[in-house]
């Protein structure tokens, strides 16, 4: 993988180049986007490009080579333990970044679900955004923007990631991944590769689901519940199970199943509230159900 490499969010990628062409690049960066859609990669590679001695597509420099070892003095990667950056962190992070470079000139660091940190680890960050070494870019990656302080957000230059078009995610997965995706999956997918991936694992699932959305419209209701295992049981996953019975309820063009989707948004939104999870999904296979039969 390369900086050129990357798909999708080509504008980004043009403004970065000519920012490193131009050796203008700034201090600190946010990178924002829903889930999944590759802005940690970006952020890596950027990192990589950044800090690059030859600036050549090849990637081949002793810098580039370190880098991909995982081993370059130069790049620093934040991220959650347990699921929160802690001011401790952060503080380490500031004794490092007083050092100077050491075989690049520059120091890159990237905090990975920047939107982690604590509140204390975000205030502790502001000094250093307020008043950077000369050498070093900081990068936050967030898919939660509301959950950063005004005073860091304001400190960085924002960049927006887009969703990747289904045409690129599927060229994608085709030449690189060398792997067939379904379309229905492509859809469900966002724009996310990320996304697309764990989707492409849970397709044994998503088979389940098409013949039980077959049978809500031939089977009787006991029949329906024995059937709908996988929904009972797939707790963990169970939004995006959901998301894609939209997409299919949607594809279906059908009147009666288009309107079963309100159904499906009212279960994902009760079962967010904590209400009792087999309840919620009895619910929405008797209002689907219901739903199915009426002509
Ligand atoms: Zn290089």
């Amino acid at each position: 993988m390369s900086f050129e490499q990357i798909v999708g969010n080509d504008k980004i990628k043009a403004f970065f180049k000519k920012a490193i062409e131009e050796n203008h690049i700034l201090h600190s960066y946010l990178f924002v986007g829903i889930e999944g859609i590759g802005k940690a990669l970006f952020a890596r590679e950027l990192a990589k490009k950044i800090l690059c001695f030859q600036q050549e597509e090849t990637e081949n420099c002793a810098s580039c080579i370190a880098f991909q070892s995982g081993n370059h003095p130069d790049f620093y990667e934040i991220k959650p333990e347990n699921k929160t950056i802690k001011i401790e962190q952060i503080r380490n992070m500031q004794q490092e970044i007083s050092q100077k470079p050491v075989t690049s000139n520059r120091k890159v660091y990237v905090i990975i679900d920047s939107d982690a940190m604590t509140k204390e680890a975000q205030n502790c960050l502001l000094k250093t955004l307020e008043e950077p070494p000369e050498y070093a870019t900081i990068i936050l990656v967030t898919s939660n923007e509301a959950k950063l302080l005004n005073t860091i957000k304001s400190r960085c230059i924002k960049v927006s990631f887009e969703p990747i078009s289904i045409e690129q995610i599927k060229r994608y997965t085709k030449e690189t991944l060398c792997i067939d995706i379904p379309e229905q999956l492509l859809e469900a997918s966002q724009g996310s590769i990320g996304k697309l991936l764990i989707l492409q694992e849970q397709q044994e699932i998503y088979e389940q689901l098409n013949k039980l959305l077959e049978k809500i419209e031939t089977e009787d209701l006991i029949t329906i519940f024995h059937q709908a295992e996988v929904l009972y049981k797939e707790k963990e996953k169970i939004q995006e199970i959901l998301e894609y019975i939209n997409v299919l309820l949607y594809k279906s063009r059908e009147s009666k199943k288009m309107r079963a989707i309100s159904y499906v948004e009212e279960t994902k939104k009760r079962i967010l509230a904590n209400s009792n999870y087999d309840m919620c999904i009895d619910f929405l296979l008797m209002k689907m159900w219901e739903e199915f039969a009426t002509k």
